[in-house]
């Protein structure tokens, strides 16, 4: 998708939308063998989709609106040569795989180091719903996790990003294909994480110490 063209979706279009979809949906009930006119289904098309189009609406965002430059680290502080990682970790999200449009969920964990030129930061928060904005789309998890950090990449220019996403897919989960506690790991790593890989051994430490934390 062109980054320059989301298109907004306004109240109308949004209702003209569930209204094209509800009897597309009520179709495939029907395929399934239901009888569509029964209580507990009655309803269900439009329910089914808008939560088609809640899970999908990151397609419609651009990351840019979460990745505005809130703050530069002053000079004294932050020496040229610096390497410190600014690590946001256990981000949950939830999304949809592409291929049998099922969820799959997990956690992100996403560090990166500012350019030591533009010193350039956003707020914590804004990583978690970059995360989010590329969750709400029909995905792949290693898709996922590269346009994660291309984002930060793009927008902070940072020395170096890297993401971790680690998830459970219901597609398999629930098919039988796979134990329910399986789980994917996607990593993508961009800038000094890709030229100083101990750096990465770092961004792991870091994480160990949060995890160890988290038991207390
Ligand atoms: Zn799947």
């Amino acid at each position: 998708m062109n980054n320059n063209n989301y298109p907004t979706r306004s109240p109308a279009e949004y209702e003209n939308r569930v209204k094209t979809i509800v009897p597309l949906l009520k179709n495939v009930l029907e395929m399934l063998g239901e009888d569509v006119e029964r209580e507990g289904l009655i309803k269900t098309p439009e329910r089914w989709a808008k939560a088609l189009l809640d899970y999908t609406k990151g397609m419609e965002q651009d990351p840019k609106q979460h990745l505005q430059v809130i703050f530069k680290l002053d000079e004294e502080n932050y020496p040229n040569d610096a390497q410190d990682m600014i690590i946001v970790h256990n981000i949950q999200f939830t999304s949809t795989c592409e291929h049998h449009l099922a969820p799959f969920r997990g956690t992100a964990h996403i560090a990166y180091i500012p350019n030591p030129e533009s010193k350039k930061i956003t707020g914590l928060s804004k990583l978690s719903r970059v995360v989010e904005l590329f969750a709400k789309r029909l995905q792949v998890q290693e898709r996922m996790t590269q346009q994660i950090t291309k984002a930060i990449d793009d927008y902070l220019n940072p020395a170096g990003v890297i993401a971790v996403t680690q998830a459970t897919h219901y597609c398999m989960v629930q098919r039988g294909v796979e134990q329910t506690s399986t789980s994917t790991t996607s990593t993508s790593r961009r800038g000094v994480f890709l030229t100083k890989p101990e750096l990465e051994g770092k961004f792991q430490d870091y994480l160990r110490i949060e995890l160890d934390n988290a038991k207390f």
